[in-house]
Order: C-alpha cells, then structure tokens, then sequence
C-alpha cells in the first residue's frame, strides 16, 4: 500500500536526520482508529483500517514511507539540552491532502534511535491512548493541535513503575518543526543549517515570509503569532501543557507532546498537575510568560539570519517579542469576551471578565460548568440559579450578574441568539482528569476499551449538552480527585 508520501525532510543533509526503521511488534492490534483523520489524508479509509494493525505498528510500512528520526535540541525545565531528537518517534514521510495543506505522519513510540539516549524507545498504551483522546477533545474544542490516527497495541511489554502493555500513537501534525529544530543548529553554531530549516519553514507554513524584508523576522512573529493565539485559547478552556519545553513548541502553532497535560477542574490560576513540574514553572498562570521565553529562545537562535550586525538583530528581534504579552492578551480578551456573550467591545470589558474570574476563584468553582451556566443564564434571570448556586461561596455575583446584564443590555442580540453564541464557545464536555484515568486505567489494565471509546466520543462532541452523558459534566467528588498527572515515557 502507498499512503502517497513525499520526502522533504528526509532529503535534508544528514545531520538534520538519520533513516531507522521501527522495532518488529510481536503481537500487533490496532485498538483505536481514526476514519476521520484518515480520510482528511486522503487514505483509502476501509484498506487502511483493514491493515491497521501491520501499518501502524510499523511490521508491514506502507511502500512509500521512508522512516527517519529527527535531530532537535530543547530547553527543557529552563536548561539547554543541546541534543534531544526523536528518541522513540519515527517520522514516515509527508503527505499532501486532499484540502491543499502538507502533512507530517509519525509514530511514537516504535523502538529505540540514535537519540534515544538512555530510553528504551517504546511507550505505554496508556499514555498513547491519553494522547490520542485529549488531542481529539482539543481538536472539537476548535483549538490547533496534532491528530491522532491510529493506536496499535505492539504485543510487548514495557517496564515504568510496573509492567505495561506497549502501544505505537500514529500522529499527525502541520510539520514536527519545533522551537527546539532551530536551537539545535544555533546550539552547534551551523548557520547554513538554520538557513535549510528556515527555508523549510518558509515553504511549509510562511511563504509571505519570502516577500518580508527579513525572512527570518516575518516567520519569528508568524510563529508568536500563532504561539499567542494557541495559549489564549488553552487558557480560555482551563487546559495545562505541563511540560512547556521549547522542544515541545510547533513552530506551526498546534498544540504538541500531550504528556501529563489536563484540564482544570476548579479554577485556580496557579494550577499545576504535572509530578515533574515541582517548581511550577508551568503553572496555568505561567502559560503566556512561558510562551514568551521559548520565543525568546526561538529568536536567539534566528539571530545570525536576522542581522549581521549582532546589536541590530538583537535590536529587530525584540520587536517581536517585547510586544508578545500585548498580542496574547489580545487574543485572550477576544476569546472571553465571547465566552460572556459580548458581541462588541467597550473599554470596561477587560474589568467585568476579570471580576468574573476573581469570583470564579474565590469560590473555586469549577471552570467549564461556570460558563456553561452563564451560558444558560444569557437567556434570561430566571435562567441564573444554576450558576448562582454554583457561586454562592463568592458573595459578589450579584452585583457581578447586575453589571453583565447592564452591559449586554448595549449589544444588539437577543438573549437567544447570545444565549445559542455562548455556547458554542463554552464547553459542556472537557476531558476531566478522573474519567480519563478511569478509562485509560481500564484500557490498559483490563484490555476494557469501551469507557475509552464513551469518553472519546462525549469529547469529541463538546458543545453539545448530550443529556444522557451528564454525569461527564460533572466534576469529580472529593475521593475521585486527580491531584497528580505523570508524562509516563
Ligand atoms: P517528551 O517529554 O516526550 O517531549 O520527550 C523529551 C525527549 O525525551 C525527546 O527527545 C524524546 O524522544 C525522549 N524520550 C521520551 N521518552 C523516551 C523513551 N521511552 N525512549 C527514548 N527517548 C525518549
Ligand atoms: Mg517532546
């Protein structure tokens, strides 16, 4: 079978990466697959989900795929590690879909490479599965992120705490290209390897870039662009990356490297879930400074191919990321004012969503069902008690519900329509934390997929309120709380 690849990344010079072929899987089962994604590729979806398990396994390739592991750098914890690379991830090839744009298919998770380090190259179902299903909830969700087509058990075991079954995630993403691609040959001082990359870059994601002044500078703001685009909507929908690195950065912009990511269940700002997260460095609140250092380290290693002259690059560089701050809280009051049903803008606005989220806090109230149910209150005050009750610890709601209906008195739809609006931008369904350790937990300990395949499917529709799966709105009781998330590799 050929999937229709094209090699572009597999013709740069060697050091940027080096063919390897995935691990022989003993006993291989494709546990879950995405027509969906499959058919956005263009596969023929019924062959394909038919040899699923040999395909993305990795035992039986499709003809035209070329499989290489990429070199990539990364400041991971604030630290440079000069030589990263896909150590347990294997890059196919690249496919251009049928809706024009190019695509990257990669498995993770298919055996050691020259990168691997002291790792053993595989992972775990579980966390293969966590990825697969918090980057579709995203995906419903309206937020850019990597796909995921397929999840193949390989048969073999893999050793963490215990011993785990062993799974192959088949991702998809706009490219692989991270912050981290470009501080690997700034890290080894190699120029004409940042221009290679940069020139990929320009043809993959920026070709305006190509009529800038300075190329390098047009794709540094494309990319905090798009950066500060991505985390206003993770902070809108409560979501955490946890491992913020600037190798887990796409320079396209998508959410990537689901690890111990989660939502947040009551709102906090200064949430933190990740086991490895001990400083909080990626706390929730930290999310848009933290973008704004990786971009900091994307435009250093831009440097040579913004000026010649060290103090003017410098000088041009900052231009893009002083502002960056600016541009995120731009998108971010956008994203709220909508989640409050604004249909216009007034300068008190910025103050009437923060007194909202000041009262959020105070009463931790859970992030996802407040707005939801501010949602329902757009239709009319008889419509509030749900949130009201919900609020009830924050002894300023009403004042806070008396200042909202004063202002949305001065837009010009009627509760209806705003009513409608919101909550197409207010989800009732995240994946909460306690049902996907449950449903991942029944995976891979009792080979039990079908809590897996009800959760998938309860995300994947998250505007919808799906009356018989209320009980997913809800989060957990005090005894099914998930205080901890673990990256699992
Ligand atoms: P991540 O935390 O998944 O973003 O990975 C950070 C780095 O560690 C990347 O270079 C990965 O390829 C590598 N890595 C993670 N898990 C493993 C593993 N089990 N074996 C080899 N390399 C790994
Ligand atoms: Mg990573």
């Amino acid at each position: 079978m050929r999937f229709g690849f094209t090699h572009q990344y597999a013709t740069l010079p060697d050091r940027f990466q080096t063919a390897h072929a995935p691990a022989r899987a003993p006993d291989p089962r494709c546990v879950v697959f995405n027509r969906p994604v499959a058919a956005l590729l263009g596969l023929d979806v019924d062959a394909v989900e038919r040899d699923a398990a040999a395909l993305f396994s990795g035992n039986q390739l499709p003809e035209d795929a070329r499989p290489i592991a990429t070199a990539y750098a990364g400041h991971q914890f604030g630290q440079l590690s000069p030589r990263l690379g896909d150590g347990r991830a294997l890059l196919l090839g690249e496919i251009r879909c049928p809706d024009g744009l190019q695509r990257d298919l990669q498995f993770k998770g298919s055996g050691r490479t020259p990168f691997s380090r002291g790792g053993d190259g595989f992972a775990a179902l579980g966390p293969m599965l966590r990825e697969y299903l918090i980057s579709e909830a995203m995906h419903a969700l309206g937020i850019p992120t990597t796909r995921s087509l397929a999840v193949v058990t390989t048969g073999a075991r893999v050793q963490r705490e215990s011993d785990l079954p062993g799974a192959v995630l088949t991702r998809v993403a706009a490219s692989h290209i991270r912050v981290g691609s470009f501080e690997y040959f700034s890290a080894r001082g190699d120029v004409e390897g940042l221009r290679l990359l940069l020139d990929l870059v320009i043809a993959r994601h920026d070709p305006q870039a190509l009529d800038a002044e300075i190329p390098a500078l047009a794709v540094l703001e494309a990319v905090a662009e798009r950066q500060a685009r991505l985390i206003a909507q993770w902070m809108q929908v409560g979501f955490i990356h946890g491992v913020m690195n600037t190798d887990n950065m796409s320079i396209p912009g998508e959410t990537i490297d689901y690890g111990p990511c989660a939502f947040m269940d009551e709102f906090d700002p200064r949430t933190v879930f990740s086991s490895i997260d001990r400083q909080g460095r990626y706390a929730y609140s930290n999310q848009p400074v933290i973008a704004q250092w990786n971009l900091a380290r994307l435009a250093e290693a831009l440097l040579p191919l913004i000026d010649a002259d060290a103090d003017s690059a410098v000088t041009k560089a900052l231009t893009v990321i002083e502002p960056f701050i600016d541009r995120f809280d731009t998108h971010y009051l956008s994203g709220l004012r909508a989640r409050i049903g604004l249909a216009s803008e007034e300068a008190g606005d910025r103050d009437l969503i923060k007194a909202l989220l000041d009262l959020l806090r105070d009463a931790r109230a859970d992030h996802t069902l407040s707005f939801r149910e501010l949602s329902d209150a757009a239709e009319g005050a008889a419509a509030e008690a749900p949130l009201r009750t919900r609020l009830a610890a924050a002894p300023g709601i009403d004042d806070w519900l008396a200042a909202w209906r004063s202002r949305l008195s001065r837009d010009p739809q009627s509760p209806g329509e705003r009513a409608a609006a919101m909550r197409r931008v207010n989800p009732a369904y995240i994946p909460r934390n306690h049902r996907v350790e449950a449903a991942l937990a029944a995976a891979s300990d009792e080979s039990d997929f079908e809590p897996f395949k009800r959760l998938l499917s309860i995300v994947q529709q998250p505007f919808d309120d799906q009356a018989e799966h209320a009980a997913y709105r809800e989060p957990p009781r005090p005894s099914e709380r998930v205080l901890q998330t673990f990256c699992g590799t």
